[in-house]
C-alpha cells in the first residue's frame, strides 16, 4: 500500500515516527504551517518556522524515504494577533520556493473579521501563484463554519477546484461535495472521526476528490491513520485501486496543481546506518 499523508506536522514527531511510517507505506506527505502551541510574538518567530519546513524537516524526512512538501501561511488562531499578521505580507517571497506546494493551513477558528481578512487575503495570494489552497475548517459550530468559508472561496479569485477543505465529517461533507471543493479528512484517536466513520463517509459518497490525513502534531494523535484507514476500507470490501485512489492518487493530483511535487525520494536503507539521523552539515 503506498501512501500520501496530506496533513501532518512532522515537526512535532519523532524520528520512531517517520521509521513506522515508512514501514506502514508512506512515501509522502504534506506539512501545513500551523499554530505551534506557544503563541509567536513577531512575524520572525514565523520566518524561522517556515525555514525549518522548507530545509530542515525534508532533509530529516529523506533519511526516512518519504519525500516532504509544504504549506505556507498566516493559521487562522495566529491571525487574530495583530503582532503576527504583518507574516502575509511577507508571504510572497516563500511562496515561490520549490517544495511549497499550496497555501495553508488557512481558513476559519473563531470566525473573528480578522480572520475574514487573513483568509481572503491568503486565498488572493493563492491565485496570484498559481497555487492551491488547503483550508481548514472549524473544530466548534462545524456547519455554520463550512458555509462562511465556502461564501468567502467563492467570492476569492481562487476556483474552487484548486481548493481542499480539511477537517471535514459527517455534517460537512454534503456541502462540502456540492462546492466543488476536493474533501479532506482528519482520522483522531478518540474524537471527531475515526477509520470506520471514515468507511461509512466512502461508502455514501465515494472516493473521488476525497483524501484522508493523519493531522498528526503534539496533541494526541498517531501517524498511522492513514494505514488503518487503508486496512479498514480493504476489510469493507474496496478494492486495491479505491485505497490507491484516496491514500496516493488523488492527494497527487491534487498537490501536483502546484506543478512542484518531487516524489523520487531514494530507499533509506542505505542512508542510515546506525541508530541515529544525519545532522547536517557534512
Ligand atoms: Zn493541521
Amino acid at each position: 500500500m503506498r501512501i500520501f499523508d496530506p496533513h501532518i506536522h512532522m515537526t512535532s514527531r519523532t524520528t520512531d515516527d517517520y521509521q513506522a511510517m515508512y514501514a506502514a507505506g508512506v512515501r509522502a506527505l504534506v506539512e501545513p504551517s500551523f499554530w505551534l502551541g506557544q503563541p509567536r510574538t513577531s512575524p520572525a518567530g514565523f520566518f524561522d518556522y517556515f525555514d525549518a519546513l522548507l530545509g530542515w524537516e525534508p532533509f530529516r524526512a529523506a533519511q526516512y524515504g518519504i519525500a516532504h512538501h509544504c504549506t505556507l501561511a498566516l493559521n487562522p488562531k495566529e491571525a487574530n494577533d495583530p503582532r503576527c499578521t504583518p507574516v502575509i505580507d511577507a508571504l510572497p517571497r516563500y511562496l515561490v520556493k520549490d517544495s511549497v506546494v499550496a497555501v495553508g493551513e488557512i481558513g476559519y477558528d473563531s470566525m473573528t473579521p480578522a480572520e475574514d481578512h487573513a483568509l481572503a487575503a491568503q486565498l488572493q495570494l493563492a491565485a496570484d501563484h498559481g497555487l492551491p489552497a488547503l483550508v481548514h475548517t472549524p473544530h466548534r459550530d462545524k456547519l455554520a463554519g463550512l458555509h462562511r468559508t465556502v461564501d468567502v472561496i467563492r467570492e476569492s479569485a481562487l476556483p474552487t477546484e484548486r481548493v481542499l477543505l480539511d477537517h471535514l465529517n459527517e455534517t460537512t461533507v454534503k456541502h462540502a461535495t456540492d462546492s466543488g471543493c476536493w474533501l479532506g479528512f482528519s482520522i483522531y484517536p478518540d474524537t471527531k472521526m475515526d477509520e470506520e466513520r471514515m468507511v461509512a463517509i466512502l461508502k455514501a459518497y465515494g472516493t473521488e476528490k476525497v483524501l484522508v490525513n493523519s493531522a498528526a502534531d503534539w496533541g494526541k494523535s498517531d501517524p498511522l491513520k492513514t494505514r488503518k484507514v487503508g486496512d479498514a476500507m480493504l476489510a469493507a470490501g474496496f478494492t486495491e485501486d479505491d485505497v490507491d485512489q484516496v491514500l496516493w492518487r488523488n492527494p497527487v493530483a491534487f498537490y501536483g496543481l502546484s506543478g512542484r511535487l518531487q516524489l523520487d525520494i531514494p530507499e533509506p536503507e542505505s542512508l542510515h546506518e546506525g541508530n541515529s539521523i544525519l545532522r547536517g552539515g557534512e
